[in-house]
């Protein structure tokens, strides 16, 4: 292990990854999780090719994770497909179909299908060695010590102190409103007026009902003002579904989740086609509504100050249409790694401090980082709305919805993180020099 010691706050995706990344490159890292254990919650989530060439650079056992806990389309015929558009508004059975009508079908170098949250985090935790995770300690302060050490300071009263810290905690980041000051509009996630119901339905269950192309294979039912994505993960086991509305009101609640009946899912669906109705069907009764917020609204100006910096969704926290936010996460990580790794040798140099350094690395992340990133967020909003035959040019046009769509998954899947991370290696290289 070196002398660089990092603080991380936030066990989740991009926390963990992060972790992993940096213990396989030597560096001592903590994370302090306010949870009593590392949880995620009990949905899908789908990643794409530029995700899972992330996973390869941070190493230490991440795609090894994912790869087994990786549920692809079931067809051969569907192995390419990232989603199966569909109309899932109108009923054709009048023009003699029984089928919904394809609208197109997008492909990605990686195909559909997903992980299970939860299964792929508790494949994650295993390349976490005992004590690096501390468990309880909600960060409420950090600062500058008169040595140059940052200390971190949890609710409990007890105090911690590293090199630097970086916040992966998440939407609601506590070390994104201690970086802008709470004041600051950046320091807060907006509503996209838009929610969505997530459950997971047994595979049987769905077959039975939509049968097994549609159940097995990643569809994308799309409708006015919301859509309905399904996914198989959990080795095919269950069926994801996310099925996402507009809201003209504004979200109220302070939490992110407020708890729904069934009965609403089908108020707000009531006129769509019959497979929706049907899936709808077969959700449990209480359900969870959740507010799609982002941080579109007031982009952070920068990741980091000095010591501290901000990654994963605590940074650019996106609206999930491109299904790219915890891909991103990884994409970070993978970024991070190596450019604390690459600070840690410069200091070991002697070529500068640890603290400046470090205070490079982070400053080279942010540059290389920041413009990705809050595209992404807006693409996203972007990519929503055509879903949702809302966009003002596109409409329910299934040509320009699909040239739109496919333009933006391009650029998202086919990022090379290889060249990002030598970038920003470079960059870090200036920055100690000038
Ligand atoms: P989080 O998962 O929120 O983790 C933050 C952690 O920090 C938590 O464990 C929390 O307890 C902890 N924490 C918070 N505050 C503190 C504090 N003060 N002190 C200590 N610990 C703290 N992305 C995809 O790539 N593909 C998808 O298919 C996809 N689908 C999605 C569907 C929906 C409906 C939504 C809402 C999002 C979706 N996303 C998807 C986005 C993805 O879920 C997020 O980008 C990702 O999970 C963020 O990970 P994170 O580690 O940054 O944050």
């Amino acid at each position: 292990m070196t002398d660089t010691d990092i603080a991380i706050v936030g066990g989740g995706i991009a926390g963990v990854t992060l972790a992993i990344g940096l213990l396989k490159r030597g560096i001592n890292v903590k994370i302090y999780e306010q949870a009593p254990n590392f949880a995620e919650i009990g949905a899908g989530v789908s990643f794409g090719a530029n995700a899972a060439r992330a996973m390869d650079t941070i190493g230490g056992g991440v795609k090894e994770a994912y790869q087994k806990v990786f549920t692809p389309n079931a067809s051969t015929e569907n192995g390419e497909i990232w989603f199966n558009f569909v109309d899932g508004y109108h009923d054709n059975k009048e023009a003699g179909k029984d089928q919904e009508k394809w609208l197109f079908k997008l492909i990605s170098p990686r195909g559909g299908g997903g992980v299970h949250r939860a299964h792929f985090l508790d494949e994650l935790i295993k390349a976490v060695p005992d004590g690096v995770a501390i468990f309880n300690k909600r960060l409420e302060t950090c600062i500058e010590l008169n040595d140059g050490k940052m200390e971190l300071c949890f609710h409990d009263g007890s105090t911690a102190r590293h090199d630097a810290v970086i916040g992966c905690d998440g939407i609601k980041s506590r070390v994104r409103a201690i970086l802008v000051g709470e004041a600051n509009l950046q320091a807060r996630p907006t509503y996209c007026h838009k929610y969505a119901y997530r459950g997971l339905i047994p595979m049987e269950n769905a077959t039975a009902i939509l049968g097994a192309d549609m159940a097995e294979n990643a569809h994308m039912h799309l409708g006015p003002g919301g859509h309905i994505l399904t996914f198989p993960v959990a080795q095919g086991k269950m069926m994801n579904v996310v099925a996402f509305r507009q809201d003209d009101s504004e979200w109220t609640d302070k939490r992110l989740t407020a708890p729904a009946h069934k009965k609403d899912a089908q108020r707000d669906y009531a006129e769509w086609h019959p497979n929706i109705l049907a899936i709808l069907d077969m959700l449990n009764d209480d359900l969870d509504r959740w507010a799609i917020f982002d941080l579109g609204e007031h982009p952070l100006a920068s990741y980091c100050k000095g010591r501290v910096c901000l990654l994963g969704d605590a940074a650019h926290a996106t609206s999930p249409h491109h299904g790219a936010g915890a891909g991103f996460c990884i994409e970070d990580s993978a970024v991070m790694s190596a450019l604390i790794q690459h600070a840690n040798t410069i200091s070991a140099k002697r070529v500068c401090s640890v603290y400046k350094s470090l205070e490079a690395a982070f400053a080279a992340f942010d540059q290389s980082r920041r413009e990705r990133t809050q595209w992404l967020v807006q693409s996203s909003r972007i990519t929503g709305n055509l879903y949702d035959w809302m966009d003002p040019n596109a409409g329910q046009n299934k040509d320009q919805i699909y040239n739109e769509l496919n333009e933006r998954c391009q650029y998202i899947w086919n990022a090379d993180i290889d060249i990002f991370t030598g970038d920003a290696v470079a960059d870090l290289d200036q920055r100690v020099a000038l």
